[in-house]
């Protein structure tokens, strides 16, 4: 197969059958697309929100990431320090939401910091009872193929559903896709990782009948993977020929009994390749590797880990979890310097206290900020080029190691915070998303709460 037709782009004139017109349109419900509806909608927007699956989440729930990162400093003694909040606004609306209803865990501890583990079924109805409360207008089951043109600007999407194609109109469009899937149909430039390369996926599941008590007595409190599991790997890899690619894992006991939450697959192609899952071949060669992973994870655990005897895999995330893919080409790119030296900045809108945490190979790289944070600016949302549209999300303009840290959930509700802000006053004050300041937009978070200053 030579290469696929990316971009997919019609005129303004399109006589497509319109499905609807709204002020703002947000494709894709992740933490992004989900915070950005809901912000726009509360505004008093007519806000649509489309979503390729039948529920809410994204990689958080489709992918079970399973807990929210980003939320607390790090510190060199967190037991002493405790959790530490450092992101407010709708993470913290979120957060104190799905506490309200019994959704997650107390803080657990992970390295040098904390972290939420959460119900992914609980994330759904939260996220949606949310989303709707505001008004927003919710259509599932729909995949955003292509854009409308109208010079340089962009006046809406085509949409691809189970009765055919349509057109929705747009005054401002938010792609929250992750895998920024509207600049790529609308031909706008991106990055990909690494030259090319991206962190591993990986593949979550949830391991039942464990006996929990007895698997923290041996693991410890920490949620990442003790030296000693790293050797007992290693020697269920020489004695019993286990295939373990990934040697640091991470695991969360949730708030069901005897359940954890499994985060230990790398996944690479059958020759030991970085697998691109934009890719249709790569990507089934991701899922079908990753399932025959998690069995051999899971074996692994019954055998070698105390408290797993009885173990067995409850459920698999619905899809491979994929960290990491196209990154826009902004008006501000966030720089691996920016993270390593916490930089601070007057049109920084999102902070980020998370670790760079970069997957790829046995153990994945961890690069720790004690006691601070770093902030994203409101231009790395922003495409160079191309009116009316704005992206939210893991898909933001940032170098590879620095999208290893500010990739996480909590920073991503923030940034669809952020986009649903600049929709709104964009559309107030009849400005472009490139004539808006990071100033005014962070001055307009902080009034919601978000306390940047
Ligand atoms: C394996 C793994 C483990 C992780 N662990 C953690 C963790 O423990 N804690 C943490 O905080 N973060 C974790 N993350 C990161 C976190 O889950 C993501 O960064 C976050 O979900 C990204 O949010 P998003 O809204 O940008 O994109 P996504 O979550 O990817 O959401 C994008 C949404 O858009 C939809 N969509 C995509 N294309 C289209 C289209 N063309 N048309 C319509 N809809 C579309 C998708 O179905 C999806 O719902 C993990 C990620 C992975 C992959």
């Amino acid at each position: 197969m030579g290469e696929y037709q990316g971009t997919f782009i019609l005129p303004d004139t399109t006589e497509l059958p319109v499905y609807d017109e709204v002020d703002v349109l947000v494709c894709g419900g992740g933490p992004a697309g989900v915070a950005a509806a809901e912000t726009a909608a509360r505004r008093g927007r007519k806000t649509l929100l489309i979503e390729r699956y039948g529920f809410l989440g994204g990689a958080a729930v489709a992918g079970y990431s399973g807990t929210i990162c980003g939320l607390f400093y790090a510190s060199d003694d967190p037991v002493k320090d405790g959790p530490q909040q450092a992101v407010f606004g709708w993470t913290d609306r979120f957060y104190r939401e799905l506490i309200r209803r019994g959704h997650v865990t107390e803080p657990q501890l992970y390295g040098k910091t904390y972290l939420v583990p959460f119900d992914p079924q609980g994330w759904k109805e939260a996220a949606e009872d949310m989303v709707l409360a505001a008004g927003v207008k919710l259509l599932y089951h729909t995949s955003v193929v292509g854009v409308i043109r109208k010079e340089d600007a962009f006046t809406g999407v085509v949409i691809d559903t189970k009765k055919g194609f349509a057109q929705i109109r747009a005054r401002k469009l938010i792609d929250a896709t992750g895998d920024g899937d509207l600049i790529y149909r609308a031909g706008l430039p991106y990055t990909m990782g690494d030259n090319g390369s991206i962190q591993n996926p990986s593949m979550i599941f949830r391991l039942s009948g464990v006996d929990v008590r007895a698997f923290k007595e041996f693991w410890g409190e920490d949620t990442i993977s003790p030296d000693k599991v790293a050797d007992l790997m290693k020697r269920a890899r020489v004695e019993k020929g286990y295939e373990l690619p990934r040697l640091k894992v991470w695991i969360y006991p949730t708030n069901r009994p005897g359940e954890l939450f499994m985060n230990v697959t790398l996944i690479s192609g059958e020759d030991g390749r970085n697998l691109n899952v934009l890719d249709p071949d790569d990507h089934t060669e991701a899922e079908r590797r990753a399932r025959k992973q998690v069995r051999e994870y899971a074996r692994f655990f019954k055998e070698y880990i105390p408290g797993c005897e009885e173990s067995f895999v409850n459920d698999l995330s619905c899809e491979v979890g994929v960290r990491q893919t196209r990154s826009i080409v902004g008006i501000e790119r966030l720089t691996n310097q920016d993270v390593a030296e916490a930089r601070k900045r007057p049109d920084g809108i999102v902070r980020c206290p998370w670790p760079i945490e970069l997957h790829n190979g046995e153990k994945p790289y961890m690069h720790w900020l004690l006691h601070d944070y770093y902030e994203i600016p409101y231009g790395a949302l922003v495409p160079v080029e191309g009116g009316n549209i704005i992206t939210a999300g893991r898909n933001l303009c940032a170098e590879h190691q620095a999208l290893a840290s500010c990739r996480v959930t909590a920073q991503c509700f923030e940034y669809g915070h952020g986009a649903g802000v600049a929709a709104d006053l964009s559309i107030g004050t009849n400005r472009d998303f490139r004539q808006l300041a990071g100033e005014e937009i962070r001055a307009e978070m902080d009034r919601e709460g978000s306390k940047l200053d």
